[in-house]
């Protein structure tokens, strides 16, 4: 059989895979990729080849209990038999949140379990999911190598300073302190920027990973300088539903004058607010667009997105002491030529020009000739996870043959 990587990315109801073949010395290769949703009700199992055409579905009936255990063990028994049969060696898991503890992939096992597990309330919203899909591998496939890839880990290369609140000592003894996510994203423009422009991947560039989870990350040689995301996924830019950096009154108020109890603050925070709470129709870009000519509360949610965006830049752009491109990406930064040009616009004071045309068709490149340029760069969270799996693997292969 032949040996796979799977990088799995879980949610509540939902499980993620992305299955690659390990082919020597070379970059893991995508082969298939799918996922299964409604996981606990009516799950749906879906997967594709690395073009994108449909391989094979299934459909549980609602009656019988299927969740992410028997996701999971359907998984490899597909695997076994679908076509040439593949057999997983490895399983690499995004974790969102590392902690201080963990600055790169680490090897699980039941000690790293428990220390995850302690970051639960550091993203209550993220991380049980996370880790469900560890537990159960742990348990029912003993002696498969899980690796765990964090959002966190690409920022630890920041400053002190650029880490720290300004909050009493103590708090920073406890861990509170900024951390930054979407750092497998930015792992992946990083690796790329030298295939786009060689002066970009040793200069000064902001990110903006723009998808249902937005923030901003500056780079500066290709490291992580600063970003606007915090302690919790809840900082920096307004996203899909969630926030982005408030006053961190309103939470007194929250709680005091509206009565509200912490899970209730918490789930407005994170779930009813950002695009959808702004304009009270659709957390969803292409929705908003679609009514922004004619629905205020559309254009109003769109207008403070990209406003949030461009001073966020600006703040970044102080951090670098200079900006020499700047790299749209995710869901919305791929794909919605509006939000990249109404940004740029915003950032004519930085030196930015648009080149209409090209934005209009994707890019890459989308400045015009002089000045800080400007890219659309697909992300690729599962090709970064695949890389750091294996080559995990490879560490461990090497510390048993010596
Ligand atoms: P996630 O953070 O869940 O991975 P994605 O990176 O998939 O999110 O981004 C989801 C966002 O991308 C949604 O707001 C969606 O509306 C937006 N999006 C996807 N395709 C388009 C498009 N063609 N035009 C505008 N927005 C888009």
């Amino acid at each position: 059989m032949t040996p796979v990587l799977i990088v799995l990315n879980a949610g509540s109801s939902s499980l993620k895979f992305q299955v690659f073949d390990m082919l020597d010395g070379a970059e893991p290769r995508l082969v298939w990729k799918g996922l299964y949703e409604g996981l606990g009700g009516s799950a749906h199992f879906l997967v594709k080849d690395a073009g994108g055409a449909v391989l094979d579905e299934m459909t549980w009936d609602s009656g019988d209990w299927f969740g992410h255990e028997e996701a999971l063990m359907h998984l490899v028994s597909w695997l076994s038999q679908f076509r040439e049969e593949r057999k997983p060696v490895a399983i690499g898991h995004r974790v969102v949140h590392g902690g201080e503890a963990f600055s790169r992939p680490v090897l699980v096992n039941e000690a790293v379990i428990q220390r995850l597990e302690a970051l639960v309330p550091l993203a209550p919203l993220h991380q049980p999911h996370n880790l469900e899909p560890i537990r159960i591998v742990h348990r029912r496939l003993p002696g498969m190598p899980q690796i765990a890839c964090f959002d966190t880990a690409f920022h630890q290369t920041q400053s002190e300073i650029a880490s720290l609140f300004a909050l009493p000592r103590e708090m920073r003894e406890r861990g509170v302190r900024r951390y930054g996510f979407h750092g497998l994203s930015y792992d992946y423009i990083s690796s790329v920027l030298k295939d786009y422009d060689s002066r970009l991947a040793e200069g000064r560039v902001v990110v903006a990973h723009l998808g249902n989870g937005a923030s901003l990350c500056a780079l500066e040689g290709g490291v992580s300088v600063a970003t606007t995301m915090g302690f919790s996924a809840l900082d920096g830019l307004p996203m899909g539903t969630r926030c982005g950096a408030i006053d961190a009154g309103v939470v007194f108020f929250m709680l005091r004058e509206m009565k509200l109890t912490p899970e209730e603050a918490e789930r407005v925070l994170y779930t009813k607010s950002g695009l959808l709470g702004v304009s009270g129709i659709s957390n969803d870009m292409r929705v908003l667009r679609s009514k922004a000519a004619t629905d205020v509360d559309a254009r109003r949610a769109i207008d403070l997105f990209v406003y949030r965006i461009t001073r966020e830049i600006g703040s970044l752009v102080a951090a670098l002491g200079g900006i020499d491109g700047i790299v749209f990406t995710a869901g919305i930064g791929e794909n919605d030529a509006a939000t990249r040009a109404e940004v740029i616009a915003g950032l004519a004071w930085a030196g930015l020009t648009l080149d209409e045309a090209a934005n209009r068709t994707g890019g890459p490149r989308i400045s015009s000739q002089s000045g800080p340029t400007a890219w659309v760069i697909p992300t690729n969270e599962e090709l970064v996870i695949a890389r750091q799996t294996r080559s995990m693997l490879g560490a461990m292969q090497d510390k048993l043959a010596s």
